[in-house]
């Protein structure tokens, strides 16, 4: 037996749609760089999700988070469901567990690999290279405000977003930490002009921060202008730092400008080791193409390398990562139909097992 083996305990939520086949799709292959690296996962399964609600009334047990805490990360899947409103699958299962866990960060590398077209002319592999840093407990999810009937044909709804000093500046200061690790430029994305009270904080906060990185240069960006930037110029984006809504937006033209929704990993951090961070794919449950087969398991695979990394498994992480990045590089190798090939998650997953 090999005495030095590391497990890591995992808490892992398949969820539903077509998170449980990307998920155990790839779950073989997962085993196979732990296995490689000298490691192991000790993994926790929940049935979570829209199918416990449809039976339960609720996305998952009411401890639900308090189980989660003490593993060393966390995956989940997907969650949705066509009959299920997208806020019960929100405020039931995502937002309590990232605001439960408090991991404040929520990271989105938008990356154009080699041998993937991007809708956008004249762009080639590595041109797009940026990382979104979007906050992920606080701003317009902050889930104040309320409905009002206020008599016939008198209605009114109020959504109130909060801006917290260390819930803004412990964002930006991450996002400035990682523009130091990687290129040294740092996007922050507001509506200032608009929002005159928490954009302009923000913008504030941001001025402070970045007195303690003088070698980080600093643009903001209106989120409108953002927006046409990121398909205009996407080559000149380093680091982004946006709200929570704000980056949600921004996340989702990255994941369009790079190939497809079936490329995109994501994870939810919270530094340091008193909470796990929770990884997952950024699309949804995607119920169009549920069952047949043929979901794309990258951006699971690619948000499993991201789960290493942030354990410290780095070489095992940049294992999982470049195994990727050789298949995809690969005019020859199988695709699912979303990359424009024919083949089902099952070949793309065994492929990427013999390029580790
Ligand atoms: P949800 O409500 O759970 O977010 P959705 O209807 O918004 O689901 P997404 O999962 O966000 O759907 O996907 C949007 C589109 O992208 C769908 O047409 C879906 O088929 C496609 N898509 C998403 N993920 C994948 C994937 N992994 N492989 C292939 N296609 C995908
Ligand atoms: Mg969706």
């Amino acid at each position: 037996d090999d005495q030095t083996t590391t497990t890591y305990d995992i808490e892992l939520i398949p969820g539903d749609g077509i998170g449980p086949e990307v998920v155990d799709a790839a779950l073989p292959l997962i085993r196979a760089v732990a296995d490689d690296h000298g490691l192991a996962f000790d993994i926790t399964r929940r049935d979570w999700g829209t199918e416990y609600y449809l039976e339960q009334g609720e996305m998952m047990p009411e401890d639900g988070v308090s189980r989660l805490a003490d593993s060393d990360a966390i995956f989940l899947g997907a969650v949705g469901h066509p009959t299920v409103p997208d806020h019960v699958t929100l405020h039931g299962l995502l937002l309590p567990i990232r605001k439960g866990l408090d991991q404040y960060i929520c990271k989105r590398p938008n990356v154009l690999f080699e041998g993937i077209e991007t809708p956008l002319q004249g762009y080639d592999a590595g041109d797009i290279d940026f990382v979104v840093y979007r906050e992920n407990t606080e701003g317009e999810y902050a889930d104040i405000g309320g409905r009002e009937h206020r008599g016939f044909n008198h209605e009114t709804a109020v959504q109130s977003a909060l801006f917290t000093r260390e819930g803004t500046e412990r964002i930006v200061r991450a996002a400035f930490e990682a523009a130091t690790e990687r290129d040294g430029h740092l996007t922050s994305v507001t509506k200032s002009n608009a929002q005159a009270h928490s954009m302009v904080f923000w913008d504030d906060i941001v001025e402070e921060v970045s007195e303690d990185y003088p070698s980080v240069t600093v643009e903001r960006l209106l989120v409108d202008a953002a927006s046409m930037d990121l398909i205009r110029r996407p080559h000149e984006f380093d680091i982004i730092v946006a709200s929570n809504l704000f980056g949600d937006i921004l996340t989702d033209i990255g994941a369009q400008i790079t190939g497809s929704m079936g490329l995109a990993p994501s994870g939810n951090i919270h530094p340091g080791d008193e909470n796990p961070s929770m990884f997952e794919p950024v699309h949804g449950s995607a119920p169009d193409i549920v069952g047949d087969g043929v979901a794309n398991p990258l951006a699971t695979v690619l948000s499993w390398s991201m789960l290493l990394e942030d354990v410290g498994e780095k070489t095992a992480a940049t294992a999982l990562w470049d195994a990727v990045t050789n298949q995809l590089a690969d005019g020859a190798a199988p695709r699912t139909p979303d990359l424009g090939g024919d083949a089902t998650t099952e070949a793309v997953v065994d492929d990427l097992r013999s390029r580790l």
